[in-house]
């Protein structure tokens, strides 16, 4: 953590803490972090919210936060994990508890059967032996019970498991997945991005990265609400997803921001898919859903950059947000590939190492 991140934290910690100080919400970790939220405005919807409550001159009271703690913030797919997590485990105590009393069983029967040997080898009665082969019979029995309750046992946890597997694989999906336009997250885009450099290294095949910002998008939030803002952002996410293919991975990177993998794609390529998006979203006239009222078109600007030997993740991701960055300084509305950077006279000294606006 640079000094200036480290600064910028700070700044949001104190200001989370005073908001807590004024307010009547108590002071317990899950509230820091909903104001902590509200201090670094990553989330548009909860400030307006939070605004909203401190224009009318009121604080937000416990339960209000609690409410926007579990709107906004709390993970369901911890609640899921830990659920799935109590539940294997409640069923590997009870496996242990039936093969522990199997284990019981077996060792009475064994000990039985070496008593009567004991018995046969000494000359008995028929009485005796009578007694003998009964007491054998039940403890048989008894021992056939405690076998079969163990199958059954063995069986309901054989199914019991194959649901919690399914359970964690449907988490591990959510978990995967941007909540608001339910395409991949910056989670997935990090690892499908490790796994797709290894590739391209591995076999020299073709790798290209693409960034797409959506342009002024700020005013349009000012202009029409984070609500139908929102619904922008998922439009984006759908156009991104159904333009691209095969191997090919579209996420969301953060904010108004999108990413798309594209593996065994050449820059003119993926300069072509680019197009093909930047032209679908701006063709799309967006209509407010509740009123229908016609809210014009929106743009985005691409930055589109190949994998070179030896790159990194980050130096990918910084050489296409500089391309980004050209797109949107040329006038937005518009791809820009590492091969046209100089082609555009961007003074690359001036926006080198700026990530993009
Ligand atoms: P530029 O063309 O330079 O990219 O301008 P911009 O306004 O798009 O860029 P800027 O970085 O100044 O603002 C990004 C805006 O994106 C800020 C915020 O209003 C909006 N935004 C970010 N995340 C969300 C979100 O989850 N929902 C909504 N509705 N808006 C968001
Ligand atoms: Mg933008
Ligand atoms: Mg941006």
């Amino acid at each position: 953590m640079s000094e200036q991140e480290f600064k910028r934290a700070l700044g949001y910690a104190n200001s989370a803490f005073d908001l807590l100080k004024r307010s009547s919400i108590p002071p317990y970790p899950q509230f820091y972090e909903l104001l902590y939220t509200y201090a670094t405005g990553v989330n548009p919807t909860l400030n307006n919210r939070i605004n909203a409550i401190f224009r009318n001159g009121d604080s937000p009271s416990a339960n209000l936060a609690e409410a926007l703690y579990n709107e906004f913030l709390k993970s369901d797919v911890n609640d899921r994990m830990s659920n799935v997590s109590e539940r294997m485990h409640a069923r590997i105590e009870a496996v242990h508890e039936a093969i522990d009393t199997a284990m019981t069983t077996a060792n009475a029967y064994s000990g039985s059967l070496q008593s009567a040997s004991g018995d046969l080898e000494r000359d008995i009665s028929p009485e005796a032996m009578k007694t003998l082969a009964e007491r054998l019979l039940s403890e048989t029995r008894r021992m056939q019970d405690t076998n079969r309750a163990l199958e059954q046992k063995l069986e309901a946890s054989r199914d019991d498991i194959a649901s919690l597997q399914r359970d964690l694989d449907d988490v591990r999906r959510e978990s995967l997945l941007d909540p608001l336009t339910k395409i991949a997250n910056r989670k997935s885009f990090d690892e499908g991005m490790e796994a797709a450099i290894a590739e391209a290294r591995e076999n020299g095949t073709p790798l290209c990265l693409m960034i797409v910002d959506i342009d002024h998008f700020k005013n349009f939030n000012d202009t029409y609400g984070h609500q139908t803002g929102d619904q922008v952002l998922r439009l984006v996410a759908m156009t991104l997803k159904s333009n691209i293919k095969g191997k090919d991975l579209a996420a969301r990177y953060g904010g108004e921001e999108f990413v798309a993998i594209l593996p065994s794609t050449d820059i003119e390529g993926a300069v072509i898919v680019a197009e093909n998006i930047r032209r679908a979203i701006q063709a799309k006239e967006l209509l407010k859903r509740s009123t229908n009222e016609k809210l014009g078109r929106i743009t985005a600007s691409f930055g589109v950059a190949a994998y070179q030997p030896g790159d990194t993740v980050s130096m990918l991701i910084e050489r296409a947000d500089r391309c980004l960055y050209a797109a949107k300084h040329a006038g937005r509305n518009r791809v820009v590939s590492e091969s046209e950077l100089e082609a555009l006279q961007v003074q690359l000294p001036q926006i080198q190492g700026i990530s993009a606006a």
